[in-house]
């Protein structure tokens, strides 16, 4: 136990001082989120009190909190209601889980703005772990930064009852968060008031996230926002009342005034027959719901003495990377196998093996400095704003509770699946996904990911139907209701009648007929019925990938992804490493067929650990594919060498992403060119761009002299036409590559392409998609470069149609209103034209 010393705060602000019982929010007057001091500034940056680690700062900057090495955390808040500047105003320049030292700047704030749009600039800095302090500076007048102005008591503690950390948790329904701003200071002060008052250890759940509850950082650590999913749990005697007295609170605001306070949803007659939400893997279902809650792990947050908890920890890593290593070694893709290398990794992270170091030294337990580590590191990937690293902290999240239940001693529940589940879930880790016995599972439906997230790539690759973005009434389903899981359309169908299940069983039967079809063909030519033959080229990022499309009949690759190639290597691969690699893939197409290299389509959705890049603000708008490569041209220089040393074992093509001016594709092919110099070849390979930014098709007519050919990427192209996230879970059904406005562009860009005598692809995912086969061939694309496990199906939709009728359709729908009515339009053209079937295809 810690002996009483004591800790000295400095002034944060130069100011005037002022009572905490003069502000004017009972919040802070009441002291209910802890006692401390007010300034009303005459300066401009926050500056830390004390030494310690940043364990919270909230995503608007308007608020922080730093805990000291002794346990004594310090909140600061600037201003009163500020939380709805929604961080104008405010430049944060400290990260979560940052380390400060006592006087060092954490946040510029602009006096002026704040003190125009916000209730007050007065600025709080409270002792929120609750010791005891004496004041050196009285009660009033003017401070200077940096002055000492608080004596706080460091002792015990504050942590939770370790007697109470038994038995089982009560947990509450989830419920929607109506405060505007989540749970932000005051709601979260007055949430942990609350809980205080209950002798049982309680705990608020977010996603994969838990925070103590009855700690106010801990709350505004979660970061939710309104809206969010939350749970509360306790273990304890007074478990149960606690539970619906904080359910309670929260659906009503806590305190807070929230415009229509959202209801606990339960399973009743409101329960609408079909719940929708996002596909993130085609394909379709009948079962039974089962639903998973993932059991929250209790952590003594004190241990014994630190070499024997370093050993706990470093035990468990070992064993948790065995586990990671065999789950690798029996993957069933290359996609699923990256994965749980990418998890390796984070397992050797040396920022948070020194963070939970650091912690078990302070005579934390293992568990609570690795969970400690894990989350804070999560926190901070969610704040980023950044899709991409929000799902790696869902990785985090999984590698945190994998190595948490190894030092826990907690066993893996193995679950009673009944033949047909359809697993429900807030969310599913990536391992949980991998885990999943596909001889009983056949689908699953959750409310978290997003349809680029890892287990929606898992899903696909263990070919489960999946769906995301699901409400969260959801949850509430009973285990064992019987629902229809139609992925491909998005719903979960509760309960469905007789016709539904047939029509299922049909279009199941003809699935299966056709697929086998398809398979039989699949080395013919994709040729139209009047006679258009089309390239199907494959998309791939691996040599076997490459080696798989050219099985299933694929005329050669329109798509390599290179920055895939070395995903989450540390170290630049060496030019020998990079032209084998090259070679190999350029092998396995030979001669007689295209092989398309991307150069790295870095930046963006897709960091690379061996390219480090400046946080962007905007990273989809900022150094992305050849801004970076033209920034680094080194990079580029020894991309081009490598892919160069294959040039006489197939038919190269090298092609640059996300060109936006001339200038970027004169300057990449004077780097080309001085290579191929260099390397004494006569025969330069052809060059292309992707066309994924507006601005270059609807520049098309001046490109098209300059390029051997154009390949369109949908994906980009419909993200910066749309001004829509391609990643975002909500817009997702929005950002539509069946946008008209997207096939003018498309149309715009074959025109200029053609006059001039060159090729154009499509190798986004829309060419994957059997609907927009007639379109793009209509549009006047002459190759569609798709993911390799459709090309039999797309080969043979291309087989099904005449050139002449797909000019037609694709002219109609180009002047139709929205993406809706282009894939109505395109459906009733394939019922008329190609079959007579009345089947939605996918
Ligand atoms: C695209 O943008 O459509 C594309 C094919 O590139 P990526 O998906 O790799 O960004
Ligand atoms: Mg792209």
């Amino acid at each position: 136990m810690a002996t009483p010393q004591q800790l000295q705060l400095l002034a944060p602000l130069s100011g005037v001082l002022m009572a905490l019982d003069e502000v004017p929010d009972p919040v802070f007057a009441g002291r209910i989120i802890g006692d401390g001091l007010c300034i009303d500034p005459t300066s401009s940056t926050l500056c830390a009190p004390l030494a310690g680690v940043v364990s919270d700062v909230q995503v608007s900057g308007h608020a922080l909190t730093i805990t000291s090495d002794t346990g004594v955390q310090v909140l600061m808040h600037i201003g009163l209601d500020t939380v709805n500047l929604a961080g104008k105003g405010f430049i944060r320049r400290v990260e979560a889980g940052q380390r400060v030292v006592a006087g060092q700047a954490l946040i510029d704030f602009d006096a002026d703005y704040i003190a125009l749009h916000a209730r007050s600039l007065l600025t709080l800095m409270l002792v929120v772990s609750g010791e005891p302090f004496d004041s050196l500076v009285g009660s009033t007048g003017l401070l200077e930064v940096g002055q000492p102005v608080l004596d706080v008591g460091v002792g015990v503690s504050p942590g939770e009852n370790p007697a109470a950390a038994q038995g089982d948790a009560v947990f509450s329904q989830p419920i929607n968060l109506p405060n505007p701003n989540g749970l932000h200071a005051r709601p979260a002060a007055v949430f942990a008031q609350a809980a205080k008052a209950f002798s049982a250890t309680i705990h608020l759940h977010r996603l994969q996230a838990q925070a103590n509850a009855k700690s106010l950082v801990a709350i505004m650590a979660l970061q939710t926002a309104q809206g969010d999913s939350v749970q509360v749990s306790a273990e304890g005697d007074d478990a149960e009342a606690a539970v619906e007295a904080l359910t309670r609170l929260l659906t009503e605001g806590c305190g807070e005034a929230v415009t229509a306070p959202a209801p606990v949803e339960v399973v009743g007659a409101e329960m609408p027959n079909i719940l929708r939400g996002v596909c993130a893997s085609p394909g379709s279902a009948l079962g039974q719901v089962m639903q998973i809650v993932e059991a929250t792990l209790m952590v003594n947050e004190f241990g014994a003495a630190p070499p024997v908890e370093r050993e706990a920890l470093s035990q468990a890593l070992i064993e948790a990377d065995m586990a990671l290593q065999h789950l690798r070694d029996t993957a069933s893709g290359e996609a699923q196998a990256e994965i749980f290398r990418a998890h390796q990794e984070l397992l050797a992270d040396p920022s948070l093996l020194d963070q939970a170091h650091a912690l078990i030294d302070e005579g934390k337990s293992a568990a609570f400095a690795w969970k400690t580590s894990t989350e804070a590191t999560a926190a901070m990937f969610r704040s980023l704003g950044n899709a991409l690293l929000a799902e790696r902290a869902a990785d985090l999240a999984d590698v945190g509770q994998r190595v948490l239940k190894l030092i826990l001693g907690v066993h893996e529940q193995t679950l009673e699946l009944a033949d047909d589940t359809i697993l429900i879930a807030d969310q599913l880790t990536p391992s949980q996904t991998a885990g999943l016995d596909t001889r009983k599972v056949l689908g699953f439906a959750t409310v978290g990911g997003g349809a680029t997230s890892h287990v929606a790539i898992l899903a696909r690759a263990c070919g489960l139907p999946a769906i995301c973005g699901m409400p969260m009434q959801m949850l509430t389903l009973d285990n064992g209701t019987r629902v229809l899981l139609d992925a491909d359309k998005g719903e979960l169908q509760l309960h469905p009648d007789a016709e539904s299940i047939d029509q299922l069983r049909t279009r199941h039967a003809q699935q299966r007929q056709r697929h086998q079809q398809e398979l039989a063909q699949a080395s013919e030519a994709a040729c139209t019925r009047d006679g258009q033959h089309i390239e199907v080229t494959a998309n791939v990022a691996s040599q076997s990938e490459t080696a798989q499309a050219m099985e299933l009949g694929a005329n050669g690759v329109g798509l390599l992804r290179s920055e895939f190639l070395y995903l989450d290597r540390q170290q630049a691969p060496s030019h020998d490493e990079q032209v084998a690699t090259y070679s190999a893939i350029a092998r396995t197409i030979g001669p007689a067929h295209n092989l398309v290299v991307r150069t790295l389509d870095v930046g963006g959705d897709k960091p690379l650990a061996y390219v480090p890049m400046d946080s962007e603000s905007n990273p989809f708008l900022g150094l992305r594919g050849i801004r970076l490569c033209l920034e680094r041209p080194q990079l580029l220089r020894e991309q081009f060498r490598a892919i160069l040393a294959c040039s006489a074992l197939t038919r190269l093509h090298i092609m640059l992403p996300m060109v936006t001016h001339l200038a970027e594709l004169r300057l990449a092919r004077q780097i080309l060119e001085q290579e191929a110099q260099v390397l004494g070849l006569t025969h330069l390979p052809k060059l292309g761009i992707m066309i994924e930014v507006p601005a270059v098709a609807l520049m098309a007519d001046v490109l098209a002299p300059h390029v051997d050919f154009f390949s369109i990427g949908t994906n980009d192209l419909t993200q910066y036409t749309l001004a829509m996230d391609r990643d975002h879970p909500r817009l997702a059904s929005q950002a539509d590559s069946f946008h008209p406005a997207v096939l003018r562009l498309i149309a715009m860009t074959v025109k200029a392409a053609h006059a001039h005598g060159k090729w154009v692809g499509v190798c986004g995912a829309m060419a994957s998609e059997r609907l927009a086969v007639p379109l793009l061939l209509g549009l006047g694309v002459d190759e569609l470069s798709v993911s390799v496990p459709l090309i039999p199906a797309i080969k043979s939709a291309v087989r099904e149609l005449n050139l002449a009728d797909c000019r037609i359709i694709a002219e109609q729908v180009s002047n139709l209103e929205s993406a809706g009515d282009v894939r109505d339009a395109l459906q009733r053209f394939h019922e008329v034209k190609v079959d007579g079937s009345p089947v939605m295809e996918n």
